[in-house]
């Protein structure tokens, strides 16, 4: 009997393994219906299952988990899937045989009914009312189910009754319970983890092309701005000492088009294409670019070490991640505070590391690092960390953080060489 009810246990988890290639493969841009199609017949053939391995009960009367599989099916399949498990169920059923083959179908019938009354209400719950509504209607079901076979039992007597086996039959409406409890709170966790990182991705996908159109409607006006000033260049009423600051106003806006097209250019990295990249002249060439917002803010930016190390990976993105740890390390840095910029060879892994002596973070702000939208700043967006966090995981690589308050922070980003 026990190994009979850890089969059925055990095969009613198969499911979540079919889910979890479902969702990813839905992450993966493969049709979902195909996806979903695979994710109904594998919960028929573990309904099967489940009828082809009952746990005896009395003669020619089993008991088995085949409710779990019918309600997955009908709360997360759908109607037609639920449906049609439900028929499968009772064709199977009629197949077997066997004594309770009235009560067996009233059954199949009656949980299917109530699981497509469900379906609509049903996820729109919190995920405890989920669990708590699933798990109640299951026992219920099952209990009424033993119920109803004890006067089918009693009355007919075709069937003796095995009273001493009594306590062990009472189990069964809680293992029912239970396995349900297990497989949906699985479910629902896979959904949860699989969802947040589509909308994450989703999100950044959507940062990254208004970043994109604002720098566009920003490029326009100033081009015809500049055109403008070309014009007065040219005109000889204006006289040559006051044309040197239209020369000036150009030459800035010059400046503000190459850092557009440089955001631009970071926006647009949905294409990685993996090389072999040179670290030290990355680092010196960002140092070059952050330069004027270091001494805006009064801060010092040095890159230490000269040896020449290499990782592979996507120029776009290594150069995104460092831009927005080295952007936060000076802002964290106060006037006449220092960012220092370094690499070290490790053993078959390449360290990055940017530390300042800044007012650095606790440990619970440690601990928030990377959440879409956690910012202390009143102007942050909270996203820099987790699109860095993001592109990092796609190199292979990992980001790490230490912190003390007031003393300042260090952030490594590793990579495998
Ligand atoms: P934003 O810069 O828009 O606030 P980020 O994702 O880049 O968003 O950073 C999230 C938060 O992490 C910051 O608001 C800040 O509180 C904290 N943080 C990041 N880097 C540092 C640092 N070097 N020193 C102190 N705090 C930091
Ligand atoms: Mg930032």
């Amino acid at each position: 009997m026990i190994e009979h009810l850890i089969i059925n246990l055990l095969v009613i988890l198969v499911p979540l393994i079919a889910l979890q290639f479902v969702l990813f493969e839905k992450n993966k841009d493969v049709k979902w219906p195909k996806a979903s199609f695979l994710f109904n017949i594998i919960n028929a053939g573990v309904l099967l299952v489940c009828m082809s391995f009952p746990i005896p009960f009395a003669d020619g009367i089993f008991f088995d988990l085949r409710y779990v599989p019918l309600a997955i099916s009908f709360l997360y399949g759908g109607v037609i899937p639920g449906c049609l498990t439900a028929g499968l169920l009772i064709i199977y059923r009629l197949y077997l045989g066997g004594d309770g083959l009235v009560t067996a179908v009233f059954f199949a019938l009656l949980t299917g009914w109530v699981f497509l009354a469900q379906h609509k209400s049903y996820h729109m719950l919190p995920i405890r009312k989920k669990l708590g509504r699933v798990s109640f209607i299951l026992f219920g079901i099952t209990l009424s189910n033993l119920i109803f076979l004890y006067f089918y039992l009693y009355f007919t007597g075709g069937v003796n009754w095995d009273a001493s086996k009594t306590s062990v039959y009472t189990f069964y409406p809680v293992v029912q319970a239970g396995a349900v409890i297990a497989v949906v709170s699985l479910i629902e966790r896979i959904r949860y983890a699989l969802n947040l990182q589509l909308q994450q991705s989703e999100m950044l996908h959507s940062v990254g092309q208004l970043a994109a159109s604002v720098t566009h409607e920003v490029r326009n006006p100033m081009a015809v701005a500049r055109g403008f000033m070309q014009i007065f260049q040219k005109e000889k009423y204006i006289p040559e000492d006051k044309k040197i600051f239209l020369t000036m106003m150009i030459e800035e806006i010059d400046r503000a088009q190459t850092i557009i097209s440089d955001y631009l250019s970071l926006v647009k990295t949905n294409t990685s294409k993996i090389e072999r990249l040179n670290v030290t002249e990355l680092l010196s060439s960002l140092k070059g670019v952050m330069y004027p917002f270091a001494l805006l803010k009064g801060v010092e930016l040095v890159q230490k070490g000269e040896e020449e190390v290499y990782v592979f990976g996507d120029q776009g993105k290594l150069k995104q991640i460092l831009m927005n740890i080295i952007k936060n390390a000076i802002e964290a840095t106060p006037q006449g505070g220092m960012v220092t910029l370094s690499t070290v060879k490790g053993n078959r892994e390449i360290e990055i590391h940017i530390s300042d002596t800044g007012i650095g973070m606790g440990r619970e702000q440690l601990r928030m690092l990377g959440n879409p939208f956690f910012s202390t700043k009143s102007t942050g967006t909270g996203l820099g960390l987790m699109a860095s966090y993001r592109m990092a995981a796609e190199m292979n690589g990992r980001i790490e953080a230490e912190s003390e308050m007031g003393k300042g922070t260090y952030f490594k980003i590793i990579f495998p060489e």
